[in-house]
């Protein structure tokens, strides 16, 4: 049996990517921190995409309560182990830095970047000790490029890219690979209340994406055949910046 974790998967891109990992065989751990219903919603799009997979309820900022529910789960998982790991779970609170108060600085912060360390590092032991693992980052055109109005944002998602260039040098020999993705406007709960009209004019591809497109992308970076791609960063924008 061959495991996936994918945090933030009850909504959005990490739903997508949830169902395309289970329709390459992977049993898929679901994490998520508040909405059960859209997380047993997922679940069943896993089942119907031909796989199986359970339900794991934890703040990815929180290191005490993510190291705690991954042993346990390993705990009760004794002979497996969890080669792909999507960083998907990530919120956005904006505002301009001079009126955004220290909890929107921290709590972007906490689960878009500290996430990366809580979860990340329990996991990768196994993937070391294995000689096999695919960590994908779910990063942001926001870290690349700096959007005004999300200096929380783009300092957390700046950071995660970073931080796969870094990891994917030191586990490079191990088999495991490291990447990130960087999506532009993508069509989820987080981009609600945008002005999509106004914004896809200047994307050339003139629409935003649509989740299952960055899940496909993703399920390539966590395929057999992305061995020899590890510490590069995918935008995925529909043209809006390269
Ligand atoms: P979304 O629809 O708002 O879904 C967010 C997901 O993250 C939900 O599953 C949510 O769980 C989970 N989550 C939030 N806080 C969490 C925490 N503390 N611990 C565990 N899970 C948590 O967002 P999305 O648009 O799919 O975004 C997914 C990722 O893509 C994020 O990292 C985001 O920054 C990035 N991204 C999105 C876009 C875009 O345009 N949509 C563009 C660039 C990058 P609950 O359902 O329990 O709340």
């Amino acid at each position: 049996m061959k495991y996936a974790l994918v945090t933030g998967g009850s909504r959005g891109i990490g739903r997508a990517v949830c169902v395309k990992l289970a329709s390459m065989g992977y049993n898929v751990v679901i994490n998520y921190v508040s909405n059960d219903a859209e997380a047993e919603k997922t679940l069943d799009l896993v089942r119907e995409a031909g796989s199986d997979g359970e339900l794991l309820k934890f703040d990815v900022s929180n290191l005490e309560q993510t190291e705690q529910k991954l042993n346990e789960w390993q705990e009760s998982h004794a002979d497996s182990y969890i080669e792909v790991l999507v960083n998907n779970a990530g919120i956005r609170k904006d505002n301009l830095l001079v009126f955004m108060e220290p909890n929107d600085w921290y709590k972007v912060l906490g689960i878009a970047l500290n996430s990366f360390y809580n979860v990340t590092r329990p996991l990768i032991k196994n993937m070391l000790r294995k000689k096999y693992g695919r960590i994908i980052n779910v990063a942001s055109l926001s870290g690349l490029k700096g959007l005004p109005g999300q200096t929380n944002y783009s300092a957390a998602k700046g950071g995660v890219i970073a931080a796969t260039k870094a990891l994917a040098q030191e586990v490079g020999r191990k088999g495991v690979t490291v990447n990130a993705v960087a999506p532009g406007f993508i069509k989820t709960d987080m981009v609600e209340g945008l002005d999509e009209a106004a914004l896809k004019a200047q994307i050339p591809a003139n629409r935003f994406g649509q989740p299952e497109e960055v899940a496909d992308l993703i399920g390539f970076l966590a395929s057999p055949n992305a061995a020899y791609i590890t510490g590069e960063v995918i935008s995925i924008n529909g043209g809006l910046y390269s």
